[in-house]
């Protein structure tokens, strides 16, 4: 990096990866599986707002948030003091054991935060993909339907049941098979890609959405209809508008569940509580987790009051869900969206990526879309006219950032989607350094 590349929090002390680092790894490479593994080599010894500092004192502003975790900060300060003060005093009794007030004020947010004036009711689980797990199993409890629809680019996770729901082969399902029964997909009304154009995607897509529901499953067999309403790993695809008002009318009328997975866009990031919000959709259920715990494994189910108490006592639970340390967390990383205004500041923070990015447009061609919504945002990479998916691209970019001290990760059924999920307490000043890396970075392609 150059000297004038140097910034408080944007500093390179060694190679990257550095000699700890490389260490580390060597050690890794005889006790962890190769299938498991990491974006960047770089072992991470500390973090703060905005950035994260490796074994070898290398210091890199965070477009990442470990996956749209940290939306509040690494160890932001409300967290650490509820986490810190619970940890104190008990670690774990197991809620269905021994209930505690932390799981129950967590819920209460959950049901006052989310879409809907209906009453709701709020279980927790450990993971995004637990959260879709028992999604599913309220859905079918309630309807008494086995049918389950999801989405083209599609993500829910890596168990059994939400691997099969997930979209990409690879690589989350390659080898892993047989997958569970009755999940069915269908086209997202994608509009980049979709084939006769963006302004037909929604209409398009919903005539086919209807006929698989009703010529291949019929609509009295089907349980739920599950959408990411901005889809994530997928490649931050915002559906057309009106598309998900129109599945969730089709739901209504024929008493199909809506469950939307806001595992990713929800707890603020889109500049909304809830990605859902935007479309003015009240999903039945909604599943929720990176965001919500503030860094700790926390997960959760809220939903309208009659489905979730149709389950008979017993049926749902787990043994860690609804951790009193990472319920604390949660506290502590709701009080902060709510008290520092951050829902305005990931506002913020999506104008200046969105700025930044279409100025970096004006010149790189491959750019050839920029969607999202807060501090959610993604660029599509393509070549030609026929939008060639250029995954070489993205790759060469984030492998320039991370050597400029900038940490961006990719996402996309093609691999050729730069995803932006900055915590939303990066200051102005950290925002625009990496912004700039990353122009100098589309500059060297
Ligand atoms: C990450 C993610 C999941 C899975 O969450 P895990 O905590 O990794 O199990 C499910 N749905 C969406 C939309 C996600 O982004």
């Amino acid at each position: 990096m150059s000297e004038s590349g140097q910034s408080q929090h944007r500093r390179l002390v060694t190679e990257v990866p550095g000699p700890l680092s490389r260490e580390l790894a060597a050690r890794r490479a005889l006790a962890l599986p190769a299938g498991l593994s990491s974006a960047f080599p770089m072992y991470i010894a500390d973090a703060g707002p905005g950035y994260v500092v490796d074994v070898d004192g290398n210091s890199f502003l965070d477009l990442g948030s470990g996956i749209a975790v940290t939306g509040v900060g690494n160890s932001a300060p409300r967290v650490v003091a509820r986490a810190g003060e619970q940890l104190t005093r008990f670690t774990h009794t197991c809620f269905m054991v021994n209930p505690y007030e932390g799981y129950l004020e967590v819920c209460e947010h959950l049901n006052r935060l989310t879409p809907g004036d209906h009453e709701k009711r709020t279980a927790l689980f450990n993971s995004g993909a637990e959260a879709v797990e028992n999604a599913v199993k309220y859905a079918r409890s309630a309807t008494g339907r086995p049918a389950v629809i999801v989405f083209d680019h599609a993500f829910h996770g890596r168990t059994l049941m939400t691997m099969t729901m997930t979209a990409a082969a690879a690589p989350y399902k390659r080898t892993f098979g047989p997958f569970a029964p009755e999940v069915y997909r269908v086209p997202m009304a994608y509009p980049y890609r979709w084939p006769s154009g963006p302004e037909n995607a929604a209409r398009e897509a919903f005539e086919q959405f209807q006929m698989v529901v009703e010529r291949q499953i019929g609509p009295a067999s089907v349980a739920a209809v599950i959408v990411e309403p901005i889809q994530g790993e997928g490649g931050f695809i915002v559906p057309a508008p009106g598309f998900l008002r129109q599945i969730a009318d089709y739901c209504a009328e024929h008493g199909i569940l809506l469950i939307a997975d806001e595992v990713q866009s929800g707890i603020g990031r889109t500049g909304d509580w809830f990605a859902s919000e935007f479309e003015q959709i009240v999903p039945d259920l909604m599943t929720t987790a990176k965001g919500l715990g503030g860094g700790l494994p926390l997960a959760g189910v809220t939903g309208r009051a009659e489905i979730m108490d149709s389950v008979h006592p017993g049926g749902i639970g787990g043994t860690y869900s609804g951790n009193p340390v990472a319920c604390a967390a949660a506290l502590g990383a709701i009080e902060s969206i709510e008290h520092d205004g951050l829902l305005a500041r990931a506002r913020r923070i999506g104008e200046i990526m969105t700025a930044e990015l279409g100025e970096i447009a004006a010149t790189a061609e491959i750019i050839g879309e920029i969607r999202g919504r807060g501090a959610m945002i993604g660029a599509e990479l393509v070549t030609g006219a026929d939008k060639t998916p250029s995954p070489d691209a993205v790759a060469a970019v984030i492998r320039y950032a991370r050597d400029h001290g900038v940490l961006l990760l990719s996402a996309g059924t093609y691999g050729n989607v730069l995803r932006l999920l900055p915590p939303m307490v990066v200051s102005d000043e950290l925002l625009f350094d990496a912004m700039g890396v990353l122009r100098a970075a589309f500059d060297a392609l």
